[in-house]
């Protein structure tokens, strides 16, 4: 037996009557937001890792390989 009638939607949190019948579309912005925000503290780590990471030698060069590929080489 299920507690409760409404349950989120594990993939946009919305909360879905699990009794309908007609069934849930996620909508794809409230999809996205929902997964942006539980990914917040790894977006957040990544950005530091990456800032941490271009402070390096291997960043700093990586940074400007990657520049001049972006120039579009020699
Ligand atoms: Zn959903």
């Amino acid at each position: 037996m299920f507690s409760s009638r409404f349950m989120p939607c594990l993939e946009c949190g919305a909360s879905v009557d699990r009794t309908g019948t007609g069934g849930h579309e996620c909508a794809p912005e409230r999809r996205a937001e929902f997964q942006m925000f539980g990914l917040r503290e790894e977006v957040a780590q990544l950005e530091a890792g990456i800032h941490r990471y271009l402070t390096t030698a291997a960043g700093r060069f990586a940074s400007w390989l990657a520049a001049r590929e972006v120039r579009g080489q020699i």
